[in-house]
């Protein structure tokens, strides 16, 4: 059996979630607290149970402008990312657009690693126009070369092939299903934070400014009873507090099982989620 990870790269638009979605079909995989994995964000997962596992994972940043001021930070990661932690890349570029300076850009970064990389020209159902030339003589510095229409799903067979080929003999890196299962435990405290946060901010959207701070003060698992008890406290400034908890708690209420939603589906487990507010 086979297992890695494979970073698909390209330039926005160039069809990458069409294609992992075309892959994996509608699994869609959640961002998860932590994955335990591998050190990025897992996108997609195609298990295949007798070949074996194909984890995608994200590699950020990759097509930053260039005018930022960061640029060179994000660089430096997309390329530590692109060195250290996958075992094949895959390069997919659109053929009905024309080559840009971004190319180039990416090309530099994939160079710089020693892994097995494929060229996949996209959008081969699509006539017209058609800019194929600019891109087909790379494939002499690419260990394999594949046309392919993510929409139309032709060839995608062959991808798939490609890629196990490439990928090293190993176990499962992550659980079936398509979706990672993350644990949650005090390390995840910051990732709940954040996320109890962002929940709070989407119900309550111009209401009330970056004045709350959330604060996850116990994570308890239940073994027994497969479920996780989380206690949380949101704190805010006295004048918003009314507004937080809502008429009758309605407010709160919301925003506790937004965040309690999307924490079962990552995880996989009954979650009780206690969240109060307090003034600060
Ligand atoms: P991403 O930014 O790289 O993730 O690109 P998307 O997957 O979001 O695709 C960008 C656009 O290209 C969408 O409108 C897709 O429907 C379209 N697209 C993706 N793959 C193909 C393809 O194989 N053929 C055609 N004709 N369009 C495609
Ligand atoms: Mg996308």
């Amino acid at each position: 059996m086979k297992s890695g990870t494979v970073a698909l790269v390209g330039r926005p638009n160039a069809g990458k979630s069409t294609l992992l979605n075309a892959i994996v079909g509608t699994k869609v995989s959640i961002t998860s607290p932590k994955p335990q994995t591998t050190q990025f964000s897992v996108e997609a997962v195609y298990d295949d149970p007798k070949r074996g596992q194909i984890i995608f994972v994200d590699t950020p940043g990759i097509f930053a402008k260039t005018d930022n001021p960061k640029a060179h930070d994000i660089n430096f990661s997309a390329e530590h990312a692109i060195k250290e932690g996958v075992d094949v890349i895959v390069y997919i570029v659109d053929k009905t657009r024309e080559r840009g300076i971004e190319e180039n850009k990416v090309l530099g970064v994939i160079r710089k690693s020693d892994v097995p990389k494929i060229l996949v020209i996209n959008k081969t159902d699509k006539r017209h126009p058609d800019f194929i030339e600019q891109y087909i003589f790379l494939k002499e510095e690419f260990d394999a070369y594949i046309e392919l229409s993510a929409r139309t799903h032709t060839n995608l067979n062959v991808l798939i092939d490609t890629i196990f080929a490439f990928l090293p003999e190993g176990e499962k890196l992550v659980d079936s299903d398509g979706l990672p299962t993350p644990i949650l435990n005090m390390d995840s405290k910051l990732f709940l934070e954040e996320m109890i946060r962002e929940k709070a901010f989407l119900r309550l959207r111009r209401e009330v400014p970056y004045a709350i701070r959330v604060v996850v003060d116990s994570i308890v698992e239940k073994p027994q009873k497969n479920m996780t008890v989380i206690k949380a406290r949101i704190f805010c400034p006295v004048r918003y507090k009314k507004m937080i908890i809502g008429s009758g708690g309605v407010k709160i209420k919301e925003i506790g099982m937004m965040a309690r939603r999307e924490l079962e589906l990552a995880t996989n487990r009954k979650i009780f989620l206690d969240l109060k507010v307090e003034e600060e």
